[in-house]
């Protein structure tokens, strides 16, 4: 077996295993099954050859799943990745990446990693999108307010009426943006609402035969 090969291969793959991945092997791949496979008979105590020391006479103890292994004479132990990592002088994710691939099993391979590391990309996209919807919300939003609050000033108007209507609401949705933005985001009405809010502020005419000093 060709150790530094397979090292070098494995830092290719740029994988990135998650905590759940190393649970799973260690559930998919008992001590005992992973001692054997790598060349060591277990009896029927469940004790081996220590490969971590000049060991004469069986004083590994293999315990059975993932509860690992233990040297009564040199005091090396741990669980199926340990193993297999002081084995090979591999670190943890090489070793785990070494026994996913021996064991062929159902975890990971590059392509779902290229997958995931779309659907990071695509996150990241979302999470800017709402950013953007955010702070263009808000100001659209703020710059309604500032108008309204300037058209309370003038009662017995079309605007001082609409301030009145409108300015509860604004403030609602503002705080609403601050709280939580994307479930404001989510909602389509709402979105649409604002665009509508944005043209609003843009037919703003104070003046119009209103008196209004309105400034934007
Ligand atoms: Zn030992």
């Amino acid at each position: 077996m060709c150790r530094r090969a397979w090292t070098k291969n494995c830092r290719l793959t740029d994988m990135r295993l998650t905590k759940e991945d190393y649970e799973d092997i260690k559930r998919m791949v008992g001590m005992r099954q992973a001692a054997e496979y790598y060349g060591y008979q277990v009896d029927r105590q469940g004790r081996c050859l220590c490969p971590f020391h000049n060991d004469g006479h069986p004083s590994m103890k293999i315990y059975p799943h993932d509860r690992g292994y233990y040297c009564f004479s040199c005091g090396s132990g741990g669980d199926v990745i340990k193993f297999v990592s002081r084995l090979y002088g591999l670190n943890n994710e090489a070793a785990a990446q070494k026994i996913i691939e021996d064991f062929a099993l159902p975890i990971k391979t590059q392509e779902l990693s290229y997958r995931e590391k779309r659907e990071r990309e695509q996150r990241v996209r979302r999470r800017q999108e709402l950013e953007r919807f955010t702070s263009q919300a808000s100001n659209v939003l703020s710059r309604y307010r500032i108008l309204l609050c300037e058209a309370l000033r003038c009662p017995y108007t079309d605007l001082f009426d609409e301030a009145l209507q409108m300015l509860t609401l604004v403030d609602y949705r503002l705080d609403c943006l601050k709280e939580c933005p994307q479930e404001l985001y989510a909602d389509k009405k709402v979105v649409k609402w604002i665009g509508t809010i944005e043209q609003r502020i843009d037919r703003w005419t104070p003046g119009n035969g209103e008196r209004q000093t309105v400034s934007g």
